[in-house]
């Protein structure tokens, strides 16, 4: 698109991008008073009103005296050019139309809106002269939370109370009631309050991060370091240099790990609590939030994935933590890697990127070899903690029960743990009671009506639930199947049921389950957690909502159940997830002076992954991993693509599979393979069935063009739908 001009006057020809589904910007008249280049409109469209950004001078190829004026300018900062190239680039690589990338960064409702004033409510002096649960549980949030404020929606739902206990409270004076303008800024953080008084190593590394961003250019860095050494205390630094060139910073977090306990160590080292964004966020806000960071009345923004869509108005580093998480890849209205478009933005607006993880990306790690990223490793934890003693429980040696999972061996660890008085923790990255429910009069399994997928049973919902679709039904008395009365069992394992194990050996134990299903908030999950970490559970049973970012001091036993489970399958992938899988959860253990010790239950001691999972030679296992992938000529050393074509009929999908497959002279000409079409890995979702093909090409390749012509040659109709994933994450 052309190069914007400073300023159109009244009248000028300006191209409107909106959110509307065309494939082209709309010519407008300039407003009275004129507007800038990047500047939130509303325009005319038809009889409606809709929101816009000015992307750049009118086209000119319209009717003239049909063209309709900019009905006016919202109040909020113009769109700044970094954040349009931002997204024609990621729209250009992920091929998402530019109405689509426009709706990712326009997603603060009531952008329009005139400055008002709502009514905020906070703890109050007096106590209430009769206490009740309800009240209990306002004060506790309130409390909480410290200073922060709250409308009376939020703390009505926060607290689980109506609207009318708040009230009450205010009458009291425990509760007081305050209009504060809606877009007010945030406190400011200080980056000079002490920090901890760092490591040599950690010292090292501060410093190269820190001339990063004085350099106030592009650069990524991954900083690798094993849990607990001391990665966030470096890269708070960074962040802490990025407020002293007074630029803004972005910490993105997985969704999971944004807790408390995070927030207020960001609250400790800068005296004052960043912008949160996250999908629990009020839409109040998240206006508050796009709005101050366009104006730079929030320097720091702690978040998740979509953050990395607000129109900061200087931004000088992005920290992606856990970077290899696979959840930083997720179909939000777009298909896109958080990782790999944080990279794209500082590049576009030179800043400093940081990933950071204990176990990164094979994409990370290739990078770095190719000496594109700069390396920093953590390699001591901190203090006397050190990585736990790793050791195989050969389950082909064990005897147990049927329907046990838990071995003599580890069972005996568990006990000599209890008896400490220290913490042991049970992993099983499976969400459920039991994943398959059979009968065992005619072996049929119950599976979902819409999906190609068994259905798992939930004890604690009292029902079985698809993991695809989210489709509950109750528990069948009576064999779907064959009509068998009372024959249906459930087999397999799944957290709930390890619970139940771990409460028949452990009689004395004090069990605590942390699992998503079995917490109706957030907040239920972050107590929960907060207690464990107090002590509050002898043995802690979970899914890999365990494994990422939470500190149990008294935690010195990690117990995997069952080590070989993201090793079937035929995935390219699955070594590398076990193995960062395996290796993060085992960092669970042995976090301060005890050290800890990690169990795996296996039945391939030998199988490589495992071995390497065991002895720790990160390098070695991810030298082999690119051999590998090198030799099959995949991401990272190749590119690929995968296409999913669906469709309430099979056949029609699998007909326009083949068709592409046959008409495959755009990919051809490019260098480029195509494979397939084969059922996706889930053959049906939601009724829809679905067929993938997958494009190949030699790194030099940029896909992206030949892709998008190849397919063209089909259309879109009421039933079948197309979606082209680059750098799919399964292959
Ligand atoms: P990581 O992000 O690599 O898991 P953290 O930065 O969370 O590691 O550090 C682990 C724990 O050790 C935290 O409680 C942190 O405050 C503490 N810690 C790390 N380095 C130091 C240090 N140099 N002095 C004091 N405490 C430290
Ligand atoms: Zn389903």
């Amino acid at each position: 698109m052309a190069e914007a001009p400073g300023f159109f006057a009244e009248g000028e020809l300006v191209g409107v991008l909106t959110t509307q589904p065309l494939d082209r910007l709309l010519d407008y008249r300039a407003p009275e008073g004129g507007c800038h280049p990047g500047a939130f409109v509303e325009v005319p469209l038809g009889p409606r009103k809709v929101l816009g950004v000015v992307w750049g001078p009118g086209k000119g190829d319209f009717d003239a005296s049909k063209i309709r004026s900019v009905i006016r300018v919202l109040d909020v900062a113009p769109m700044r050019e970094e954040l349009q190239a931002f997204l024609e680039r990621a729209g250009d690589y992920t091929l998402t139309s530019m109405p689509a990338m426009l709706r990712l960064a326009t997603r603060a409702p009531g952008l329009g809106d005139p400055p008002s004033m709502r009514k905020v409510y906070r703890l109050g002096d007096a106590e209430p002269e009769r206490m009740t649960d309800a009240r209990r549980r306002v004060l506790e949030v309130l409390r909480d939370y410290g200073g922060l404020s709250f409308t009376l929606k939020e703390l009505a739902e926060q607290a689980g109370v109506t609207s009318s206990v708040i009230k009450g409270l205010v009458k009291h004076g425990a509760v007081r009631e305050e209009d504060t303008p809606r877009d007010v800024p945030f406190p400011t953080l200080q980056p000079d309050i002490a920090g901890v008084d760092l490591t040599g190593e950690q010292a090292d590394a501060v410093e190269a991060l820190r001339e990063g961003v004085q350099s106030r250019a592009y650069g990524t860095t991954l900083l690798r370091g094993v849990t607990g050494s001391g990665k966030t205390e470096v890269y708070l630094e960074a962040v802490a240099e990025t407020l002293r060139q007074r630029r803004q910073a972005l910490v993105l977090l997985p969704e999971i790990a944004l807790t408390t306990e995070f927030l207020t160590r960001i609250e400790a080292r800068f005296g004052a609590r960043p912008a949160e964004w996250h999908s629990g966020a009020t839409m109040t806000e998240r206006r508050r939030i796009w709005k101050m960071v366009g104006q730079g009345g929030t320097q720091v923004v702690v978040g998740a994935r979509s953050a990395l869509f607000l129109p900061f108005r200087d931004l000088g580093l992005i920290v992606v933590d856990e970077e290899h998480d696979t959840s930083y890849k997720q179909e939000d209205g777009v298909l896109y890697n958080a990782r790999d478009m944080a990279v794209l933005r500082a590049s576009l607006c030179g800043a400093q990127v940081v990933l950071a993880s204990a176990t990164p990306s094979l994409e990370s790690w290739a990078n770095a070899e190719a000496g594109k990223y700069r390396r920093l490793d953590l390699t001591a934890r901190f203090g006397e903690a050190v990585m736990p003693e790793m050791r195989a429980i050969d389950m082909r040696a064990e005897t147990l029960p049927s329907q046990r999972w838990v071995s003599p061996t580890l069972q005996k660890a568990v006990e000599a743990r209890l008896a400490a008085g220290e913490q042991a923790l049970l992993f099983l990255n499976r969400r459920g009671y039991a994943p398959v429910t059979i009968c065992r009069a005619c072996g049929h399994q119950v599976g979902c009506d819409h999906c190609d997928a068994r259905m798992v049973e939930h004890r604690f919902l009292k029902r079985l639930m698809c993991h695809q679709c989210g489709e509950t039904k109750p528990l069948p008395q009576v064999c779907p199947s064959c009509g068998a009365e009372d024959r249906m069992a459930a087999v397999g394992p799944g957290v709930e049921r390890m619970s139940e194990e771990a409460a028949a050996l452990f009689p004395d134990a004090r069990i605590a389950t942390l699992s998503s299903d079995l917490f109706g908030s957030a907040r239920a999950l972050k107590e929960q957690i907060a207690e464990i970490a107090e002590g509050g559970a002898d043995i802690i049973i979970g899914t890999q909502l365990v494994a990422k970012g939470h500190n149990f001091p008294n935690l010195t036993l990690v117990g995997v159940i069952d080590a070989d489970l993201g090793l079937q399958g035929s995935d390219l992938r699955a070594a590398e997830r076990t193995f960062q899988l395996m290796r993060q959860v085992a960092g669970r253990a042995g976090r301060t002076e005890k050290r800890g010790t990690a169990l795996l239950q296996t039945f391939q001691p030998e199988h490589p992954v495992i071995r390497a999972i065991l002895s720790g030679d990160e390098e070695g296992f991810w030298a082999a991993e690119a051999n590998e992938r090198r030799q099959a000529g995949v991401p990272p050393y190749g590119r690929m693509a995968g296409i999913v074509l669906s469709s309430t009929d099979m056949q029609e999908a699998f007909d326009i599979g083949n068709l592409l497959a046959r008409n495959d002279a755009p990919l051809r000409a490019a260098g480029a393979q195509v494979f397939g079409p084969a059922p996706a890995p889930i053959a049906r979702v939601r009724g829809r069935h679905r067929v993938r093909l997958l494009v190949k090409a030699p790194k030099g390749v940029a896909l992206q063009g030949p892709v998008a012509q190849w397919v063209g040659q089909v259309r879109g109709s009421n039933q079948f739908r197309l979606s082209v994933d680059i750098d799919p994450q399964s292959f």
